[in-house]
């Protein structure tokens, strides 16, 4: 490489006012003085997605210290940090040069998960910035003169600002770093101290809203645990934690309307990722394979053993693979628990708010009417014991309009005015007293149902002319082809990046793994081997710099929701 900054600028000045498509020859990387510049791929016209630039400084310019990348935990939360700091300081010298999107540069930005992502790397050689530049012009001309201040002078003052160890509070650094490498700690902690979950005393769970992420600001109410579920772990970085340990088994959380029932479970599904030092929920940590499980109508199913849950449909058919365009609230739950379990879900956790009733429980009263032989639902109450006693499969309930499920829960925790109280004791001496004359439905344990493989010629990515076409719009919607996968009934995705290397992964998989006949599970094994040895940009065949790192499980449930997915035939 032999261009340099000044050869960029020159360029740029000689093409101003020429047609757009001269910007093409900018494609090349460029030695700055701290930095180099990769411009990947520049857009075809000014209304086009921006172009892809990436910046890489050596290590021993930006300066970070080794202790600050050298734990995986710390290395993301790092540069979790920097894409935030550069974030900042893009927005703050934001300035609009001509028409379209020009002039702006942009950086994938963080929320309040801390996930690897492609816009920013750093490891003991380098650091790695991935941005958009909307490269200005008026009309259709190039604005070359405004282009090389773009990127001849506000892009380097903006590194100056923001990529360099000098630049930032070694404070405020090392409480991100000493947040994530706690958070993880307790995560690994938990299996040895036979938990599924923990929640720290002092905690902060609500969000400000639906919408926004960040933690309630005010009136918020410190988790406090109770007594007897309290542990205790003594952290790398901060020392001695207390706080809720929650044991295997079933746990019923139970209370009345707005108590702060659902607040709990959802910190617990996001307890499967380390959080920013100000989350408030930055020690609170959940099992690796903990899987929100919902009801989710409407939704495809293809070839699902829900034989556990539903047998013996009226018209006669097979519940051992179950195909519907149209899954019911009941059928669709039970579909979600079998992928999950098929995924390698340890743990489920289940809101009554969006569970289907009939899934949940069906009562005295119910029985009598409706004899067994003409139900073809077994409720989840009595699946959920066999689940974890044949399967060691934990799970997690809200519930607090049936107390039936007092008879199959390990631990019921009352939420009390946003506080956790231990009810288990009171639970059992009401169940005894108040004996229900439900039946516990005879059933057989529940069976695991047999790997399914996937008819490769069931994934077609292509669009019209377009060979490869998949991308997503927010959290909620990917494209894939010519279908659309609905994501809304993904409650542990949290970030618009996560549908984007979504996208890519499925494509990902068509390419290369759905030949010699492999399962799902082993597809996901094999993606899973693939991201832990190359990183994220495994993924991809050129480098992007707006992904982020989902779960084998949000993986499976899209490629479970392709409407056009088929499963081969039992051999
Ligand atoms: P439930 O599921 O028991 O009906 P939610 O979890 O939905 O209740 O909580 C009800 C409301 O209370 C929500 O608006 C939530 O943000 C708020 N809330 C939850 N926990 C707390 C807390 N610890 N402090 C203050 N407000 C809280
Ligand atoms: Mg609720």
């Amino acid at each position: 490489m032999s261009a340099t900054a000044d050869d960029l600028e020159r360029h740029l000045n000689r093409i101003d006012g020429r047609g757009y498509k001269a910007y093409k020859d900018i494609r090349g990387s460029y030695a700055f003085p701290a930095f180099t510049l990769h411009i990947d791929h520049v857009q075809g016209d000014p209304f086009a997605a921006p172009s892809r630039l990436r910046l890489e400084i050596p290590q021993d310019r930006a300066g970070f210290p080794p202790a600050s990348y050298h734990h995986p935990a710390r290395r993301h939360a790092l540069a979790h940090y920097l894409a935030l700091a550069f974030a900042e300081a893009t927005q703050a010298s934001r300035q609009k040069r001509g028409s379209g999107n020009s002039g702006l540069l942009s950086i994938d930005r963080p929320g309040q998960q801390i996930l690897q992502r492609t816009c920013m790397t750093v490891d003991n050689h380098r650091l790695e910035a991935r941005f958009t530049a909307g490269l200005p012009a008026s009309g259709r001309r190039v604005l070359g003169g405004q282009a090389a201040e773009m990127l001849c002078r506000q892009l380097p003052d903006l590194v100056d600002q923001s990529l360099f160890y000098r630049c930032h509070d070694p404070e405020q650094l090392t409480r991100w770093g000493d947040t994530a490498e706690d958070a993880d700690f307790l995560r690994a902690a938990l299996a040895q101290a036979g938990l599924i979950a923990f929640i720290a005393d002092g905690a902060v769970l609500p969000r400000r809203s639906g919408v926004d992420d960040r933690p309630l600001p005010q009136d918020a109410q410190a988790f406090q645990s109770p007594a007897s579920l309290r542990v205790s772990f003594d952290l790398p970085c901060q020392g001695r934690v207390t706080g809720l340990g929650l044991p295997p088994g079933i746990t019923l959380i139970a209370g009345g309307g707005f108590h702060g029932k659902s607040t709990l479970l959802n910190a617990l599904e996001r307890g499967v990722h380390n959080h920013s030092p100000q989350d408030g929920r930055q020690l609170v940590v959940c099992h690796p394979g903990a899987v929100k499980i919902r009801a989710e109508d409407g939704r495809r199913v293809a070839s699902v053993d829900i034989s556990p849950f539903i047998n013996g449909l009226p018209n006669g058919v097979d519940t051992s693979r179950f195909s519907t365009d149209n899954a019911s609230g009941s059928t669709s739950q039970a579909a979600n628990i079998a992928e999950a379990l098929e995924a390698g879900a340890q743990v489920l956790l289940i809101d009554e708010d969006t569970a289907a009733t009939n899934f949940m429980i069906r009562d005295q009263r119910m029985q009598r009417l409706i004899q067994q032989q003409h139900e073809p639902i077994t409720p989840l109450i009595d699946r959920v014991r066999s689940l974890y006693e044949d399967h060691g499969v934990s799970t997690v309930l809200v519930a607090g309009g049936s107390g039936n499920y007092f008879d199959v829960a390990d631990h019921v925790i009352a939420m009390e005015a946003y506080q956790p109280r231990d009810a288990t004791q009171q639970a059992r001496h009401i169940a005894a007293q108040l004996p229900t004359a439900r039946r516990l439905q005879e059933t057989a344990p529940f069976a695991l149902g047999p790997g399914r493989v996937p008819v490769a010629s069931s994934l077609d990515p292509s669009r019209g002319r377009r060979p490869v076409s998949a991308s997503s719009r927010g959290l909620e919607t990917l494209l894939f082809g010519e279908t659309t996968i609905d994501l809304s009934g993904l409650e542990q995705l949290v970030d618009p990046s996560q549908p984007r290397a979504l996208a890519a992964a499925l494509v990902h998989i068509w390419r290369h793994y759905l030949d010699n006949g492999r399962s799902i599970a082993q597809i996901l094994d094999a993606l899973d081997a693939d991201i832990a040895a190359h990183g994220l940009d495994a993924i991809s065949p050129h480098p992007v710099g707006d992904h982020a790192l989902f779960r084998r499980f949000e993986l499976a449930a899209a490629l479970n929701r392709l409407r056009s997915l088929h499963i081969a035939a039992p051999a």
